[in-house]
């Protein structure tokens, strides 16, 4: 299968006609070509999007919430092959596809829809004077987005950017292109004016990066890896465009001696190794009070160990495979570290590989692992990992936990788990992170602010900050002479 590019409403072959390949992660196998794209394919993407910018930013909230409506129904009639390609794409389990990715990617269509017919302008009145807001569209945005979940958070940049009246180029991951062109499908068969929304495939230093550092873009959404999301920053930020990084985490679980042992051990183990690890809002480092220490580790090695590893396609699978051959290596790269910084793994570890038979034998497999007595400032207790490995640190009292949590560059999310709210409460607001969830992980209001605070990223997306961020607000003051 061979992907194009999608510009000014036509799929085009890449002007550099060359190509990139995309492997199967439970595989191994190359099923799809990609193109690599050049400047002069960016270039017209560009073009495309800035000759759109007028009369799609014309039209009025309401048409514009009626075209991500048709967005939202056009996908769902694709609901079933959205899960199966994502799954193949990425290697996740086909029930967390379908329930996960297929479900928000559709769902943040209809949502940001109808926050656009609700969208009103603030007003300010003054003795002598009235002020009102109005919101405009910032013009072109560049939507960047990384290979983990890759439909559901292109989704939730499209649906707000051309909500606002902006027109976009989206770059997924040269990784996992499929969904992204199964959208641009849908985007073509609903006759979405052209140039509204256009896609450019490619890697992320030549497509992704012409797209930061072009002039003719006027806002960046950057969803990724702290070290891009820098270089991102440095190239946009001195052409004063709109940046948005959502960018790396190294999550805290925070589990009270008083919390509810076996939801919590369901609820920690879910929030350590869903996707295999490979979200940012993972919980990849669980500390427990010294009272239930040992109680608990008994417990959730037993629940990971029970997770089931195997093809991403069968309905009981927990567990799919790694995104890439390069990812699984830096992965056990961790795991070997961990071990010279003194830890000692409970589950998984070095030698303990998967043996997958058939079609599968090919794939990037690996256990989960969970260490024990690394230094809370080791390396792999304090880096983002983004994969099946998680460490466990005993801690006395709510101020050590606290100490903890914050021990690290990161600061995008954590979860507290106790009976105590009060408790769970003042630990979370001494989290230095941008969410926090009390027993329970990824729980998601879609009103709700979504992003991080230091390395985790700067800025925040999810209901009317998303507006705020896709938007320029205009004041206008008006005096009233007439008298
Ligand atoms: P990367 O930073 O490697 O890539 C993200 C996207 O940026 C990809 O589309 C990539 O393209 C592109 N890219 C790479 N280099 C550049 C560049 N110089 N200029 C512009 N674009 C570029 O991240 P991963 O794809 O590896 O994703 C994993 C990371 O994403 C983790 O750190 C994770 O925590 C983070 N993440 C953060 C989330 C959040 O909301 N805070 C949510 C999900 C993930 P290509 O892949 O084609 O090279």
């Amino acid at each position: 299968m061979e992907l194009k590019n999608y510009i000014a409403g036509e799929f085009k072959e890449s002007l550099s006609g060359e190509w990139l390949d995309v492997e199967e992660p439970a595989t191994g196998r190359k099923y799809a070509k990609v193109p690599l794209s050049n400047a002069e394919d960016v270039e017209m993407a560009v073009e495309s999007a800035r000759s759109a910018r007028g009369q799609w930013g014309d039209l009025s909230f309401e048409e514009r919430s009626d075209w991500l409506t048709r967005i939202a129904d056009g996908l769902e009639l694709r609901r079933e092959e959205i899960a199966s390609l994502e799954s193949r794409d990425t290697g996740k389990p086909i029930t967390l596809a379908r329930n996960v990715d297929a479900e928000r990617s559709i769902s943040n269509f209809r949502f940001f829809a109808e926050m656009l017919k609700n969208h009103r302008g603030e007003e300010f009145e003054m003795s002598d004077a009235m002020n009102y807001v109005s919101s405009k569209p910032v013009g072109v945005g560049a939507l960047i987005t990384p290979w983990n979940l890759p439909l559901y958070l292109l989704s939730w940049k499209v649906a707000p950017a051309i909500g606002m009246g902006n027109t976009v180029i989206c770059k997924p991951s040269e990784l996992t292109p499929m969904t992204a062109n199964l959208l641009m499908e849908v985007i073509d068969e609903i006759g979405l004016p052209a140039g509204v929304v256009n896609l450019v495939h490619g890697d992320g230093g030549g497509a992704g990066s012409r797209l930061v550092g072009h002039p003719g873009v006027d806002l960046v959404s950057f969803t990724g890896g702290t070290a891009t999301g820098a270089e991102v920053a440095r190239t946009a930020a001195p052409q004063f465009k709109k940046i948005s990084l959502e960018l790396g985490g190294k999550n805290a679980s925070i589990v009270f001696g008083d919390c509810d042992l076996d939801a919590t051990v369901k609820g920690v183990t879910r929030s350590a190794f869903l996707n295999q690890g490979q979200v940012c809002l993972c919980g990849s480092r669980v500390l427990v009070e010294r009272s239930i220490y040992e109680d608990f580790k008994h417990e959730f090695v037993q629940s990971v160990e029970d997770l089931r590893i195997g093809d991403p396609a069968s309905e009981d699978t927990e567990l799919g495979a790694i995104i890439s051959r390069g990812h699984l290596e830096k992965v056990e790269g961790y795991v070997a570290l961990s071990i010279k910084e003194g830890g000692v793994c409970l589950t998984g570890g070095p030698g303990s590989s998967v043996s997958m038979e058939d079609r599968l034998k090919g794939g990037n497999w690996m256990r989960p692992v969970v260490v024990e007595g690394l230094p809370v400032d080791s390396r792999c207790s304090t880096e983002e990992i983004f994969g099946p490995m998680v460490t466990i640190h005993p801690f006395d009292g709510e101020e050590m936990a606290i100490e903890i949590a914050n021990n690290t560059r990161y600061g995008l999310a954590g979860s507290v788990w106790t009976t105590d709210l009060e408790k769970g409460r003042r630990v979370a607001e001494n989290m230095r992170t941008g969410m926090v969830w009390v027993n329970t992980w990824l729980h998601r209001d879609l009103r709700t602010p979504f992003g991080g605070v230091k390395d985790s990223g700067v800025g925040r997306e999810g209901g009317k900050w998303s507006l705020g961020f896709f938007s320029e607000p205009l004041n206008v003051c008006i005096k009233d002479n007439s008298d």
